[in-house]
């Protein structure tokens, strides 16, 4: 027996398909939705179609935008000599939060893993390498401690090292399969001063 509608069932689905959201969540966002005013529904659901069609990748550093260009690339006033490689854009967001790093970042959209199938073609590394034929002085690998940012910061490394760029990895004070996005501010920059030359 189907406890409710048609619609509010097909609601309730498609809610539950988001990463986070269990069953339970997923009935109350739709008992929600459906006792909001139809006028804020609707600036809701334009608001995720504008996102979703206009929001691209940063030319320069790959990172998600809805401009030609992010604003970190776009300010002159940031180090673009100083690259920090992440893993996504919930981590640029997380350093950009504490307001102190200065340079400008390369994102991979995911990291090297072979249990996956994830190689090195999968990931924006070849987008890395273009842009270090400018005037880069140093690359800093901040992906996540886990086995996967691990093995992803040593071949990054691997690849650098010949062209006499620095490379360097954020301490390992990040704890180990934490996601940088969860990671306090103070721990971050932590990571961020301790760096070591690989
Ligand atoms: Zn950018």
């Amino acid at each position: 027996m189907e406890l409710y509608s048609g619609q509010i069932n097909n609601l309730i689905e498609e809610l539950a398909a988001l990463p986070g959201i269990g069953g339970k969540s997923a009935q109350r966002l739709a008992f929600h939705l459906i006792n909001m005013p139809k006028e804020k529904v609707r600036r809701l659901a334009d608001t995720m179609l504008e996102a979703r069609e206009n929001v691209r990748y940063c030319r320069e550093c790959f990172t998600l935008t809805d401009k030609e260009v992010c604003p970190v690339c776009a300010n002159a006033k940031r180090d673009h000599g100083t690259v920090m490689v992440v893993e996504n854009t919930r981590d640029l967001a997380a350093y950009e939060k504490t307001g102190r790093y200065e340079g400008v970042y390369h994102v991979l959209h995911g990291a090297i893993s072979p249990m996956l199938g994830i190689g090195p073609g999968d990931i924006r590394l070849k987008e890395l390498m273009e842009r270090l034929q400018g005037d880069v002085e140093e690359v800093i690998i901040a992906t996540n401690s886990s086995l996967e940012g691990e093995t992803t910061a040593m071949y990054i490394a691997k690849l650098i090292k010949p062209t006499g760029i620095k490379v360097t990895r954020i301490a390992s004070g990040v704890p180990v399969g934490g996601d940088l996005e969860y990671i306090d501010e103070v721990t971050l920059l932590r990571a961020l001063e301790g760096r070591v030359e690989l």
